[in-house]
């Protein structure tokens, strides 16, 4: 697994750096604040700037020797370029995904160590997990947005680190996912995420520094998906 700029440099989300190779309609550029997309967190909105204009990302995709970013128009962007990420939306990414992890812990913690077969962030503010849970009656998680936004009021600072993966691994609960590990990255190591006092997990994606930065959230919909799975979807109470 590929170590992204952004995970050691969430806050950075303009960065001057060069086109090291281009292809029609896309660069490969020599570092990138965006992040590309993944574990149901979106990829990173924005644009890059250089002498020539300026031109949309739309999206971006990993290879080995970095991120190609692929433009709205088949520009030919060279040379110095400014990569400028959506703040707006980069924030809101982080603040579903940071609410995510607070739902997920809380149904980890309080319903057997039941583990996620799946979840996904919205544009429009909304994100749906689901978890492994038969025998759960739907009601039993409608009030689960209690839990979560005490843990917003509780404001409880959230931080990353790397671990060796072995570790990781040996300790329950690391590992979420029911069905996928992360892959370790090339020095052997996965990033861990942890809400202080609350959790922690493998995890590659963008988050917010303090649960307190959230909205309060309500719980839109629980539904049965099949005998094992319970989709719940979250959104903003406002
Ligand atoms: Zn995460």
């Amino acid at each position: 697994m590929p170590r992204y700029f952004c995970q050691d440099h969430p806050d950075c989300l303009e960065l001057e750096t060069t086109v090291l190779d281009t292809r029609p309609g896309a660069v490969l550029l020599a570092q990138s604040p965006f992040f590309p997309g993944g574990g149901g967190q979106l990829a990173d909105r924005g644009v890059i700037e250089w002498s020539g204009g300026v031109v949309t990302v739309e999206r971006l995709e990993i290879a080995s020797e970095g991120l190609w970013h692929v433009l709205a128009e088949p520009v030919a962007a060279q040379g110095a370029v400014l990569a400028k990420v959506d703040p707006g939306f980069r924030r809101l990414m982080c603040e579903l995904h940071t609410m995510a992890h607070v739902l997920n812990s809380i149904v980890y913690r309080d319903f057997g160590g039941a583990l996620l077969t799946g979840a996904q962030l919205a544009a429009d503010g909304t994100f749906r997990v689901d978890f492994d849970m038969p025998g759960i009656y739907p009601d039993l998680l409608r009030g689960l947005d209690g839990p979560m936004n005490e843990v917003i009021r509780q404001d409880l600072p959230i931080r990353t680190f790397s671990m060796p993966w072995t570790e990781a691994e040996a300790e329950p609960g690391m590992f979420r996912s029911k069905s996928v590990s992360p892959p370790p990255q090339e020095d052997g190591s996965v990033r861990i995420v942890e809400i202080m006092g609350l959790d922690r997990q493998a995890c590659g994606g963008t988050h917010l520094s303090f649960t307190g930065q959230a909205r309060p959230v309500r719980i839109l919909k629980v539904d049965n998906k099949g005998k094992q799975n319970r989709r719940i979807r979250v959104g903003f109470a406002d």
